[in-house]
């Protein structure tokens, strides 16, 4: 009976009823909250662990001693609780200034967040150095959904130049367990990336000809990235070549920035909490939180605190805000001279 009123239906009304019948209550509470003029994120970052084993080069948590964001890994009691609080929540990113595999709570994390059906990823990036078995296992099972993973050379040599401490074969070992993982399950899931930056140790072609080649027999993405600390290498042109990067802008590493992937974004639609929950707004800021904590007061109050509005208002290019913790940043200025965010809401 059912099934024939819904064929009765005209087309555009019978696809809005089917559209609203997959809808979630997350969904719900995203649209109510919307219609009352209240925008709700339905992705944040969280940094499940702002320990790191290694040593490289230009990490900003070595060289600013961990600056605010402190030493420390996120628990599994305030992530229950913070998915509870928040449970519009759909998709929470784990990785920023630390290796996720090092917090001991990730296995219980991934398993909860499976259960609520919240996508988790790792695209911010992992050195995948230290994974046991059963966390690997675990990604695959609870359908983790994609992680980057950081390796700047194909040889041991050339790798652990920059990531100090680190083992280029325990690394191959463990992506080569997660595809047998990947296999004995059945799952495409998690996607692989290999992430190469383009460094002062790491721009020799021979080195860039044989990752590619590797992550292609271990069914990896390969894509390449510019040192953040500006470095240009000697041979542009090659380097073009073989990892379709450009070098046109080489004086200024601001440049690489527009209104899409500027770090600010994620003050509107994919904040950054750090792992005691407070907030800091990008996954840049490392100096100053925003003087709220997340896991205590819910994440909509805090972002609707006086001090994110302002902040907002002032990226925006409406008016200073002298708390604000981008006024110690090095690209707000970028953001209010090119006037990049002058269009959000
Ligand atoms: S792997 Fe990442 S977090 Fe660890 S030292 Fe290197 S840059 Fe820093
Ligand atoms: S100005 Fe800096 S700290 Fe502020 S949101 Fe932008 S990138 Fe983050």
């Amino acid at each position: 009976m059912l099934n024939f009123i819904k064929s009765q239906l005209p087309t555009p009304v019978r696809l809005w009823v089917r559209s609203l019948t997959q809808l979630d209550h997350r969904d719900l509470i995203i649209w109510m909250n919307r219609t009352i003029g209240r925008k709700l994120p339905r992705r944040v970052k969280i940094d499940a662990s702002s320990l790191c084993q290694l040593h490289c080069g230009s990490c900003a948590m070595r060289i600013y001693n961990y600056g605010d964001r402190g030493k420390g890994y996120l628990k599994f009691d305030d992530f229950a609780k913070f998915l509870k609080m928040n449970s519009y929540v759909r998709e929470i990113e784990l990785s920023n200034h630390g290796e996720i595999f090092l917090n001991p709570d990730l296995l219980k994390i991934i398993e909860y967040a499976h259960s609520k059906k919240v996508k988790l990823t790792a695209w911010n990036g992992v050195n995948f150095n230290t994974v046991s078995d059963e966390v690997l296992e675990t990604l695959v099972k609870c359908k983790f959904y994609g992680v980057n993973v950081a390796i700047d050379g194909a040889s041991q040599g050339v790798y652990s130049q920059y990531r100090g401490n680190g083992n280029f074969d325990k690394v191959i070992n463990n992506i080569k367990k997660l595809n047998e993982y990947k296999e004995k399950y059945n799952s495409p899931l998690p996607l692989l990336n290999w992430q190469y930056i383009i460094l002062e140790c790491s721009e020799i072609e021979s080195e860039i000809k044989k990752a590619k080649e590797i992550a292609k027999e271990l069914n990896c993405r390969i894509f390449f990235i510019k040192d953040h600390a500006g470095f240009i290498p000697k041979d542009t042109k090659m380097i073009e070549r073989e990892t379709n990067l450009c070098y046109e802008n080489k004086n200024n590493v601001l440049s690489r920035y527009t209104e899409r992937n500027v770090p600010c974004v994620d003050l509107w639609k994919f904040p950054q909490i750090n792992y005691d929950g407070r907030l800091f707004g990008c996954c840049n800021n490392t100096t100053k939180d925003f003087g709220v904590n997340v896991f205590e007061i819910g994440l909509r109050k805090s972002l609707n605190s006086k001090i994110v509005k302002h902040s907002k208002k002032m990226l925006m290019g409406k008016k200073m805000c002298e708390e604000s913790p981008c006024n110690s940043c090095y690209i707000k200025n970028f953001v209010l001279d090119e006037k990049l965010l002058t269009k959000m809401k």
